[in-house]
């Protein structure tokens, strides 16, 4: 492999990189990182083709090497701007054109004319830093389920960084007197080489990293529910039987709440189905703020919702229950100047020795809301079967009933 040959494949690659980025960045215009990233691909393609027309042709020393190399960093520091906007950061683009001309005044210093070996000493500091600054940002990624794509990259850049560093040991105690700019010295082939390689591979890592981020989006679109925030039926589920399983094979308790909006249909009747959306807003607002954060919370109707309370035996659950209850009828919704009173029904279950589903412990829970809804709402009913010992009346917290 000649050194042209390689220019030519890395100038393909980048202008892969900048086209797939563009590409994907015009079907999801959200991403806007993938802008940068394209970005870094026009970059390198600027690169390469300066170097193309050096290797024909007598260029200024301005365009090559010069700005041929200001391009290639500020190539690099691109891919780590779009992470950046990936990870919530706002970088500075303006940056970006700063790094362009230091990148190119540093080539006009007289050690930098001297040879090419010293401008690589120069730039393979510069090109590490913006690397391993990647790395450092992809390695702390938040843990969850989109870390695992980052590692592609990851590892890219931490060989990319690692060849570099050897090429520079090379370069500094090695013969590079004789480096042109275009030669067919090892050194100059395969760092073509690496180039070519790196932007393939950061092509289909940046790829794999907004795939695996969409998909995520996707998921949670599809288990929450968008007007209060709160776990969809779907994603209950999916909790729910796992839940089961852990307390079913731990020995731990589990509890089971569904909740009920008194009278709701009413609020919507007299105040419209915006003041009804906010009411529903307003009830899930309140409610998780009684239940503990750790708790899944999910609408599983209209203005039904239901809790799994973890590792709650059956006293702590109907506590948590009643201040639900106490927390919703304290709270009031304010809006365009009325105070709408607003109350709920809510029924207890707790997993129980019999239960072969979570499905069993919810029917019993939804019975248990029926019996408030019979007896005169904004009470907790408890399940009779999740009633170990009879009832003792006076453990029970004003407004809450035993189911008979
Ligand atoms: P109960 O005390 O027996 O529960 O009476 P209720 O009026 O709360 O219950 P009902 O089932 O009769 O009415 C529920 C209403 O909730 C009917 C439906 O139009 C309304 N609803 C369901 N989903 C939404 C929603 O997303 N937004 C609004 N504003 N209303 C909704
Ligand atoms: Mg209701
Ligand atoms: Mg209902």
């Amino acid at each position: 492999m000649d050194s042209f040959t390689l220019l030519i494949a890395s100038a393909v690659a980048s202008v892969i990189m900048a086209a797939t980025m563009y590409m994907m960045f015009r079907a999801s215009p959200r991403e806007t990182y993938l802008l940068d990233w394209s970005l870094a691909g026009l970059f390198h393609v600027v690169s390469g083709c300066l170097g193309l027309v050096a290797s024909s042709y007598t260029v200024p020393y301005l365009v090559t090497p010069a700005l041929g190399n200001a391009f290639y960093v500020v190539g690099h520091y691109a891919i780590l701007v779009g992470l950046q906007r990936h990870f919530g950061y706002r970088p500075r683009v303006a940056i970006l054109l700063l790094l362009l001309v230091a990148v190119v005044g540093l080539h006009f210093l007289p050690f930098a004319r001297a040879a090419v070996a010293n401008r690589l000493l120069l730039l393979y500091p510069i090109v590490i830093f913006f690397n391993l600054w990647t790395i450092r940002m992809l390695w702390k990624a938040p843990e969850g389920e989109a870390r695992p794509a980052y590692l592609p990259l990851m590892l890219l850049e931490i060989l990319f960084v690692a060849q570099l560093l050897l090429r520079a040991v090379v370069v500094a105690f090695g013969h590079s007197a004789s480096l042109t700019f275009v030669g067919s010295q090892f050194l100059q082939t395969s760092g073509s080489l690496a180039t070519f390689v790196f932007l393939s591979v950061a092509t289909m890592s940046c790829a794999l990293i907004v795939i695996r981020r969409q998909e995520l989006v996707l998921r949670r679109l599809a288990l929450t529910d968008t007007l209060t925030g709160w776990l969809n039926r779907r994603a209950m589920q999916d909790m729910a039987e796992r839940e089961f399983q852990r307390s079913v094979r731990t020995g731990s308790a589990l509890a089971f709440v569904i909740f009920d909006i008194d009278h709701f249909k009413s609020i919507n009747d007299r105040f419209g189905h915006a003041v009804g959306d906010a009411a529903l807003r307003h009830v899930t607002a309140v409610s998780a703020g009684a239940l503990r954060g750790y708790d899944g919370c999910f609408r599983i109707g209209g203005e039904e919702f239901a809790a799994l309370v973890t590792g709650a035996e059956l006293e702590e659950a109907r506590h948590v229950a009643e201040r639900l209850r106490e927390q919703v009828a304290a709270a009031p919704l304010l809006i365009d100047g009325n105070t709408i009173s607003i109350t709920v029904s809510v029924g207890l279950a707790v997993r129980g020795q019999g239960d072969i589903s979570w499905e069993d412990g919810l029917r019993r829970a939804d019975d248990a809301l029926y019996h408030s809804k019979q007896n005169g709402r904004n009470r907790v009913s408890i399940d009779k079967h999740s009633v170990a010992a009879p009832e003792t009346g006076g453990n029970l917290a004003a407004g809450m009933q035993a189911m008979a």
